[in-house]
């Protein structure tokens, strides 16, 4: 018998080649005023772009996100925007710079735009991440979704290959923790489900030709569906041993969840027969992991956890780690199974139930 519930999240969104254009009007139409803009040090030309087009409606630019969101830089850019009367905050990047965004809007009660620059689908979802003394809290909240996004393709043509592929297969896995489950809510699967069949296609495209906006256009609008799925949906296994491995040994963010996701879907296969079937045939696959395995070597991203910098003396650590507590999962989470997992994630061998 059907029995869901669902939490509709406040997505305004502005979707288009050349959006980005329309940014001043939007703020106007919002009475959005006195933007600190804000992005990472890699991205302060682009930072420099936005405040020129918002001329007056800009108070200034912190172009000092940092992974992670550290409470030094929260507390550095807090200190900015009171100095400044900062009324709202126009991120524009990736996950990251989101991020910092986000914990604007938390702690400052400032309105945030964000103008994502990745795959990373942070801007869809009400979880909020802040680092402290190393160690990253998260939580979820209203506040923090941006008031609204501005998806422009053009500004992810200069994502470089490697970091648009390892960060749509992170959207991928939003997508597919909200299909390949025992607990699947209809309406967060039909999001996940377009999303799985919109990276599919063009993630591949992205790579054999990072200038195609047609490709990049489909690859943003499935990463904004994933990560709506996220925010509207649920985490599983595989989100866990993305934090460990991520938390403790500081691998990067996106190839971390690229490599394992094969290794956490084909683990947790027998409890959700039904919504892995589906991702296969989102993907266009007969077997879900192996599609996902196979994608990921298509598309070039390191195969391995070994590459990544883990050693095959961590791993015991990670699998207890991932198996303290409570998981929610459609299969057991069991200490010596995780272990197994995590030696083909580290040696980037193909998944096996
Ligand atoms: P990122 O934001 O750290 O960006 C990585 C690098 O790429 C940065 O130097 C950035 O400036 C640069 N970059 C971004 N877009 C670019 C572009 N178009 N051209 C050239 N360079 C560009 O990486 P990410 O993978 O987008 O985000 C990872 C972070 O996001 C992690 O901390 C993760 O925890 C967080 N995240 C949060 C959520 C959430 O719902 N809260 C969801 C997904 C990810």
């Amino acid at each position: 018998m059907l029995e869901f519930k669902y939490q509709a999240l406040p997505w305004n969104i502005e979707f288009g080649a050349g959006a980005l254009g329309r940014l001043p009007a939007l703020l106007d139409q919002l009475g959005l005023e006195n933007a600190l803009v804000l992005t990472t040090p890699e991205q302060a030309s682009m930072g420099y772009r936005v405040a020129d087009l918002l001329g007056d409606t800009a108070v200034g630019l912190f172009a000092k996100a940092r992974m992670h969101v550290p409470q030094s830089t929260v507390d550095e850019a807090t200190e900015m925007a009171r100095n400044l009367g900062a009324k709202c905050t126009v991120a524009v990047g990736g996950g990251s710079t989101t991020g910092l965004g986000k914990a604007l809007a938390l702690h400052e009660n400032l309105e945030n735009v964000v103008i994502p620059t990745t795959y990373a689908g942070s801007e869809m979802t009400n979880i909020w991440g802040i680092t402290n003394d190393g160690r990253k809290v998260t939580g979820r909240d209203m506040k923090v979704v941006p008031t609204l996004t501005i998806y422009d393709p053009e500004l992810t043509l200069t994502l470089p290959v490697g970091m648009s592929a390892a960060s749509g297969l992170n959207a991928m896995a939003q997508a597919v923790a909200n299909v390949a489950t025992d607990k699947q809510n209809p309406l967060v699967a039909c999001l996940a489900l377009d999303g799985i069949r919109a990276l599919a296609e063009a993630l591949p495209a992205v790579v054999d030709e990072p200038d195609n906006i047609d490709a990049r256009a489909r690859a943003l609008y499935g990463a904004s569906l994933a990560g709506g799925a996220l925010g509207t949906g649920i985490t599983s296994l595989h989100h866990k041993l993305c934090h460990v491995i991520g938390g403790t040994f500081d691998t990067p963010h996106a190839e971390t969840h690229a490599i394992l996701l094969p290794h956490s879907v084909a683990y947790s296969a027998s409890g959700a027969e039904h919504g892995t079937r589906q991702v296969a045939e989102a993907l266009g696959v007969s077997d879900a992991a192996m599609g996902l395995y196979e994608l990921g070597r298509r598309l070039g991203i390191p195969a391995g956890l070994c590459e990544l910098g883990v050693s095959e003396s961590d791993l015991d650590l990670a699998a207890e780690m991932t198996t303290e507590g409570p998981v929610n999962n459609p299969v057991a989470v069991n200490r010596e199974r995780v272990r197994a997992l995590l030696q083909r994630a580290h040696d980037g061998a193909p998944p096996q139930a």
